[in-house]
């Protein structure tokens, strides 16, 4: 690329299609084009085909059962087929839902949706580096509990929950257990039997598949889980989830997920260098600097910093050529600092002084050198005309 091009630097948001991924999805455009429910010819059949190779790919990621795996439009479906979709089943008898405040809105707003149907919910605190104790699991268990929501990784600031330790208070206590693995699925192990984890939701777009494509892990043994319908339809993914499949993209996300388990461990071990280099650099020069979140106990990806003193939003404005975010993608368009950098306990002044930098397979040595002396540079400028900073510094 370029000197002039743009650094893209925000693939916690999403991803581009890995390029083999797209091959592998364009003849289920062209020729293969069936619906994967007509059976009876050679058309449905190579369909059929092509999501089954996937499912079975995606079940042996989790090391799940092929028939436990649910395709959905994405993650945020899946975490509204797995609240939703159990309590509907279970009913009211089973009234609360434990989750923590570091979650994704798609597990927050999808919980205050059952909260005014009368539900009760829990919402867990985290420490400062974003962590949820398992001690507090335990500790907000009672009879009425039916569903505990904590999810994997964070996606403003890495944090990686301790999903072993609740997973296994969950199964002692025989409460469901539902992880938001958007950010972890195909980056980080994950043994949904180890884990005790019996609904799980992942999406494509997060690891270089298509846009558009989820699943819902929904586990069948012990216990085996019914969930409601969300959508009516023709009982399609048996019976969990309405509607003819997108066969291109089921296929790409089995293939994205094919090569992400391949690659795993070289593109961690990239990515770490990377990440710490550009947060090491960026300390080097501006010492005041905080990183939010769990150094150690983070994605390998993901880089999230307040520049005390600096608006964040001044801050990506003057940097054209280096694409990142203000928190998290979804809350980029609003003026209230993020619900994350809250819940760890920064101050409104500090959470609008935080960006988010995310890292991915295209990133190279050269763009992160190009961004540490973009952000480095565009910070000491601001810090020089700010009568902000220069309040904050006497
Ligand atoms: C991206 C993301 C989601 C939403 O996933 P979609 O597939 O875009 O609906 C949910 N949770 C987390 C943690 C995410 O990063």
């Amino acid at each position: 690329m370029g000197k002039n091009t743009s650094i893209y630097l925000d693939y916690n948001a999403t991803t581009p299609t890995d390029p083999r991924v797209l091959d592998y999805m364009l003849p289920y455009y062209k020729d293969k084009f069936g619906n994967a429910a007509s059976f009876h010819h050679k058309f449905g059949q190579e369909a059929k085909k092509a999501v089954e190779d996937s499912r079975k790919i995606l079940a042996s990621e989790l090391n799940g059962k092929i028939r436990e795996i649910v395709f959905t439009s994405g993650a945020t479906e899946s975490i509204n087929l797995a609240i939703k979709g159990l309590c509907g089943k279970i009913g009211r008898k089973k009234n609360h839902i434990i989750t923590q405040t570091t979650e994704h809105k798609a597990v927050l707003d999808t919980c205050n949706a059952m909260k005014n149907k009368g539900w009760e919910v829990t919402m867990l605190p985290v420490d400062p580096e974003g962590f949820v104790n398992p001690d507090d699991v335990l500790a907000s268990l009672k009879n009425e509990t039916i569903l505990v929501a904590i999810m994997h990784a964070n996606n403003e600031i890495g944090t990686v929950q301790p999903i072993t330790d609740i997973g296994h208070i969950c199964r002692e206590h025989g409460i469901y257990f539902l992880v938001d693995a958007a950010q972890s699925f195909g980056k980080l192990s994950i043994d949904v039997q180890k884990m005790n984890i019996d609904l799980l939701a992942a999406s494509a777009h997060k690891i270089y598949g298509p846009k558009g494509i989820g699943i819902l892990y929904v586990n069948q043994k012990n216990p085996r889980i019914s969930l409601q319908l969300q959508i009516d339809g023709g009982s399609h993914e048996r019976g969990f989830r309405s509607g003819t499949l997108p066969v291109p993209l089921i296929a790409g996300f089995g293939e994205a997920v094919r090569i992400a388990e391949e690659d795993r461990d070289v593109e961690n071990e990239h990515l770490l260098h990377l990440r710490d280099k550009l947060i090491d650099e960026i300390k080097a020069a501006h010492p005041d600097v905080e990183l939010n979140g769990s150094r150690k106990k983070r994605l390998t990806n993901n880089v999230n910093i307040c520049f005390p003193g600096v608006d964040a939003e001044t801050l990506i404005m003057k940097m054209k050529s280096v694409a990142c975010s203000t928190g998290s993608a979804c809350s980029s368009a609003n003026l209230e600092p993020s619900h994350v950098l809250k819940a760890i306990g920064q101050r409104n002044e500090m959470a609008h002084s935080a960006i988010r930098f995310s890292l991915g397979r295209f990133t190279t040595e050269d763009e992160i050198d190009r961004a540490i002396e973009i952000i480095n540079k565009t910070v000491t400028a601001i810090k020089k005309t700010s009568p902000r900073h220069k309040l904050l510094s006497v």
